[in-house]
């Protein structure tokens, strides 16, 4: 599985982090710190991913097709 993080709707909430601190990483302003980039999912963290991805408000977390 492997998600996408748009850097132009990321507002730095930080729910993803909270949510799923296995999966998503936040900066020292609290954006997501993959935002503009695709990550890899480890194997196990898919529900985690999923969840972060619903609650993040501004929707700027996706799935992106292998
Ligand atoms: S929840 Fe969404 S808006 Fe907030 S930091 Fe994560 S990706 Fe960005």
């Amino acid at each position: 599985m492997k998600v996408e993080i748009d850097g132009t709707l990321c507002s730095g909430h930080g729910r993803c982090f909270v949510l799923a601190e296995d999966v998503y990483r936040l900066d020292d302003e609290g954006y997501n710190a993959d935002r503009d980039s695709i990550i890899e999912v480890v194997p196990g963290h898919e529900a985690a991913a999923e969840l972060g991805m619903r609650n993040c408000p501004e929707g700027a977390i996706a799935t992106v097709d292998d």
